[in-house]
């Protein structure tokens, strides 16, 4: 875990996520930011902000238009985890739009470290 955290409990870590509560549980952040498309939009600004390996599709090795991805999808969480334990390292990963769609609609799956092709 790289993150430092200060007195006020708040995520001090790389540049630009300063002030993000970091520690915050998602069922709190659900309710902070209203709407789900907001709540989704920050939490996927923060994971881009926080994510430090290299910006290639770990699929296919594209490298334009490169989201961060969650490994273990955000809707899969409890409401009681935190922003911290989502958006962990361990838990990102690089993928272009296409690998990135269809890693979320099943179409590839995490084998033995390994996103590989399924269901088709
Ligand atoms: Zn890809």
């Amino acid at each position: 875990m790289f993150a430092a955290t200060s007195a006020t409990g708040r995520f001090s870590g790389p540049p630009g996520t300063s002030g993000t509560p970091i520690d915050k549980t998602l069922g709190e952040l659900r309710q902070e930011y209203g709407t789900a498309a907001f709540f989704h939009a920050k939490i996927r600004g923060h994971a881009r902000t926080s994510y430090t390996g290299p910006m290639v599709c770990v699929a296919c090795g594209y490298d334009l238009h490169v989201d961060v991805s969650h490994i273990k999808h955000v809707k899969d969480f409890p409401p009681e985890a935190t922003l911290r334990e989502v958006n962990d390292q361990k838990n990102l990963m690089a993928l272009d739009k296409r690998c990135h769609w269809e890693y979320d609609h099943g179409y590839l799956a995490l084998v033995n470290g390994q996103l590989l092709p399924v269901g088709r």
